[in-house]
């Protein structure tokens, strides 16, 4: 099996993509890595970024290297926090000031109007190719959290087909639908086309 790194030291996207590549591909992380620096995420869009973190991370190990860049897109907020999603309450917010701090913004807002989406873009990047794929996912920002699962906006993110929270789905459940999923699936997909697996 050939060897990838994906670019992240965030322990819940690693849960999410070994789940949908183990069989696939050998998937290294930042983790076994120890030294590699941080990679700062300045760009002005989603695509900008995981092209950043794919670039420098690929240029520091040398392997085919795979990055993502998520964000929530609110549409009563103007499609904030977009980028700024993991410090949307500050540089150090954790994902419960980040939620709490959703929550406030959307009180005045009605259910109607809560239609959301999380939008993932992954970049490759190796010695010969460089290239992206996306996934997006619809839903409604709930006025309180439901569920113990997955991470982030998870508890507050109602997905309308299941009638539940990504934080009541399991790893396998969200994975199918995801915004994740769906770009991890696209992922797949063009490596085998391009031969690559
Ligand atoms: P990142 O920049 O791709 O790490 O993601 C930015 C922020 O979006 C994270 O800190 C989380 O708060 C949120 N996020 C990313 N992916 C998910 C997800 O699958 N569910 C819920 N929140 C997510």
């Amino acid at each position: 099996m050939k060897t990838y790194i994906l670019a992240t030291r965030n322990r819940d996207k690693i849960k999410e993509y070994k789940d949908k590549l183990s069989c696939t591909i050998q998937l290294k992380t930042m983790d076994d890595f120890p030294n590699l620096p941080d990679v700062v995420e300045d760009g002005s869009s989603l695509r900008e970024n995981a092209y950043k973190k794919a670039r420098e991370i690929h240029q520091y190990t040398g392997l085919p290297t795979i990055a993502d860049d998520t964000g929530l897109e609110v549409d009563a907020l103007n499609g904030a926090p977009g980028i700024y999603s993991s410090r949307f309450a500050g540089d150090t917010a954790s994902y419960q000031d980040n939620v709490i701090k959703l929550l406030n913004n959307l009180k005045e807002i009605p259910s109607e109007q809560r239609s959301a989406r999380f939008r993932t873009i992954i970049a490759f990047v190796d010695d010969t190719e460089e290239w992206d794929v996306d996934g997006v996912v619809d839903g409604l920002i709930l006025n309180e959290q439901k569920g113990t699962g997955g991470f982030g906006y998870d508890p507050v993110f109602y997905y309308k087909p299941l009638q539940k929270t990504f934080s009541e789905l399991d790893i396998k459940e969200k994975n199918e639908i995801s915004h994740r999923g769906k770009a991890i699936t696209a992922l797949i997909n063009t490596l085998k086309k391009k031969n690559h697996i």
